[in-house]
């Protein structure tokens, strides 16, 4: 499906064309009706000779509504160019064809509007034709023919539609990247249904019941029904006019410049890298931080240039620019943006979003920026994948796909590309590297890395647990959680799953050594100096010594410390059953057996009697006991205890 839409100066007859050609009166706000002159966006459609319709988007002409214009004329296929013969080329006639120009709207037809009005004068409208084509020329719509019409009189209605048709059957259809967009530029309530929004969708099915986010607010939704052009549809295809009725949120949630997309797959940016070419009339040079208007989609917001490879642009030049928003968008890699200057308004370029997340302000004139960015620029999908790895690292596979920008069935080729040629690591354990590559194989992943990527990672884990064992000696190592929220990004929390995948990749790379909740670096051994030595053997004789009354937890302490004491509990040589209570490893073994013999052969035991099987106090009988309990070993019933048996 596709859509045209209008472009001229005011009061050209761009709003009485669309009426003449589809039926439709585009001029919906009764203000519009009443100043004769179209203030919003209009919408129509065209039924074309094959029985195909094709939607129109008719934009303002006036230059106090030129947002409104951009808001309507991304995603469009075709422009339905007009001028008036009377007229001839205006002000809003060349911005409007610079914009088209810079949007690189792909064909057009020029609608030589109000003939009737030179209808005696030939060499006037000669004239006029002239001039329009000497405006045409170098822009995209260079080859657009010129059609004498009168909307008034129906003269070459019929001229203008044969040739919209040929055009548009020369424009490809719009792809199906398998993530739809809907950049949203209008949205209502219609009582009894709810909230509706409008706007041309791309890169994308959608189908009613569907969930949907609204980014970059992050509100979701469902679509319960969907229109295109007035009619019921169960599914809108890429490049077809939409109108999405929604539940989950309030017309006030969703806005023009808003984008519905599922869940996951657009992110919302405040910094974007461009590649931005200015117009040659543009009315001064582009300052690097200077204040501009940057339009993408429908959406419209406050930036500063930030000029990455030179000290100004001049009028025609084109140079990287890395824009900082002042709210955030939603935008993909390949979008057309206009940049403007709020006053006096001028459009003064615009470009392509080549990395719409770059997530830091570059440096300026660093030759690996200007590189990265060329090579996202290439389009070549490995180049881009790796750029997106580079950019997001550690991530997963939903994510990089999501974040490159690429056509999903260009990831998983040059997934396989990188990853044979080892510019891309999978983490995941359970990943066997093959020859066959399914997007089914890939689509769980969550742990790709960069091979640079990987190093950095190695060197920061083994930096920090080096830091944390100079810091705490008798520690065997840092308690995993505390690790995991070290090493993640605090901006980009990690998974579980990732953190695992990582820290068994570091294992086997032999950087860590896993003690389950506790992590250590594969070198690390408690050193002891000889005066904590001599303690520790001193306590360790007493325990051996009374086995079953050994020395308290505070007369431990008393002995050799805590920082010693806490050691040997964590390395498994002493035994805590309770605040108080410690035991060696072979006397709590011995005990627990015992327990266990009577438990099971007569079936309970008490606590006196395990102070007498022992020849201890009823200090250690009781904390073994309750350490037994709290252990679901045994229960307590009276005066005595039973074995749980797995209840
Ligand atoms: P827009 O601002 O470009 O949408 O222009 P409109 O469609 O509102 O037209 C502006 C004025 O030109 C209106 O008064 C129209 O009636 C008039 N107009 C539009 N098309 C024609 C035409 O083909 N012939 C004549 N004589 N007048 C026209």
């Amino acid at each position: 499906m596709k859509v045209i839409g209008t472009a001229g100066h005011v009061d050209h007859g761009k709003s009485t064309l669309v009426r003449a050609l589809t039926g439709i009166d585009p001029d919906r706000l009764a203000e519009e009706k009443a100043r004769e002159m179209t203030i919003d966006l209009g919408f129509a459609w065209l039924s074309m000779s094959g029985g195909e319709t094709v939607g129109v988007v008719d934009v303002p002409g006036h230059i106090d509504f030129i947002k409104n214009m951009l808001a309507g004329i991304g995603g469009i296929d075709a422009a339905l160019f007009v001028v008036a013969a009377d007229e001839g080329v205006m002000p809003q006639t060349k911005e409007h064809l610079a914009i088209l120009d810079l949007l690189q709207v792909p064909g057009g037809v020029v609608a030589l509007t109000k003939v009737d009005m030179v209808q005696g004068d030939p060499e006037w409208l000669e004239l006029v034709q002239a001039d329009v084509a000497a405006a045409l020329e170098d822009t995209c719509l260079k080859d657009a023919p010129i059609i004498p019409v009168s909307a008034r009189y129906g003269q070459g209605l019929d001229a203008l539609v044969s040739a919209l048709a040929k055009i548009l059957e020369a424009v490809p259809d719009r792809p199906d990247l398998g993530r739809p967009r809907l950049p949203v530029d209008r949205s209502f309530s219609v009582a009894g249904f709810g909230t509706v929004v409008t706007g041309t969708l791309s890169d994308g099915h959608l189908a009613t019941g569907q969930e949907v986010e609204v980014v970059p607010a992050g509100f979701k939704a469902r679509v319960r029904g969907l229109q295109t052009h007035k009619r019921k549809i169960d599914q809108a295809v890429p490049g077809s006019r939409v109108a999405v009725n929604l539940t989950g949120v309030s017309k006030e949630q969703v806005n023009r410049g808003d984008v519905l997309a599922l869940p996951g797959t657009l992110f919302p940016t405040v910094l974007v890298d461009v590649h931005m070419r200015m117009l040659a009339d543009a009315p001064h040079e582009l300052q690097h931080n200077q204040p501009v208007e940057f339009y993408c989609g429908a959406a419209e917001v406050a930036a500063h240039t930030r000029l990455l490879d030179a000290e100004i642009l001049a009028p025609g030049a084109s140079g990287w620019v890395q824009l900082r928003l002042t709210s955030p968008v939603a935008v993909q890699r390949g979008d057309h943006f206009i940049l403007r200057q709020a006053s006096p308004s001028r459009t003064i370029g615009g470009g392509v979003v080549v990395n719409p997340y770059p997530g830091r302000r570059w440096r300026r004139f660093r030759p690996e920026v200007l590189e990265t960015l060329d090579a996202l620029r290439s389009g070549d999908p490995a180049r881009v994948l790796e750029q997106a790895l580079r950019r997001e690292e550690p991530t997963s596979y939903a994510r990089l796909t999501a974040t490159s920008g690429l056509p999903t069935d260009a990831v998983v080729p040059a997934f396989g590309q990188l990853a044979e040629a080892g510019r891309l690591l999978v983490l995941d354990k359970d990943w066997q590297p093959s020859s066959e590559l399914t997007p089914l194989r890939v689509a769980n992943l969550q742990s790709l890395m960069s091979p640079d990527g990987w190093q950095a990672l190695q060197h920061r884990l083994a930096d920090l647990l080096t830091e944390y064992h100079r810091q705490f000696p008798l520690r065997q190592g840092m308690p995993r959680e505390e690790l995991k929220s070290r090493v993640q990004s605090r901006r980009k929390p990690w998974s579980l799953r990732l953190f695992n995948d990582v820290v068994v990749s570091a294992v086997t790379a032999g950087i860590l050594a896993d003690e389950g909740a506790i992590i250590r670096t594969a070198s690390h051994d408690v050193h002891l100096s000889a005066t904590q030595q001599a303690n520790m053997d001193r306590l360790l004789d007493a325990f051996q010594a009374a086995p079953y009354a050994p020395p308290s937890t505070a007369e431990s302490l008393t002995i050799v410390g805590e920082d010693v004491f806490q050691w040997l509990v964590d390395s498994g040589q002493l035994v805590k059953v309770s605040e108080e209570v410690v035991f060696s490893p072979p006397a709590y073994e011995a005990m627990v057996q015992r327990i266990m013999d009577h438990l099971r052969a007569e079936g309970k035991i008490t606590v006196a009697q395990v102070r007498d099987m022992f020849g201890t106090s009823r200090k250690y009988a009781l904390a073994l006991m309750e350490h037994l309990d709290a252990r679901r070993v045994t229960r307590r019933v009276g005066d005595e205890r039973v074995l749980r048996r797995g209840d």
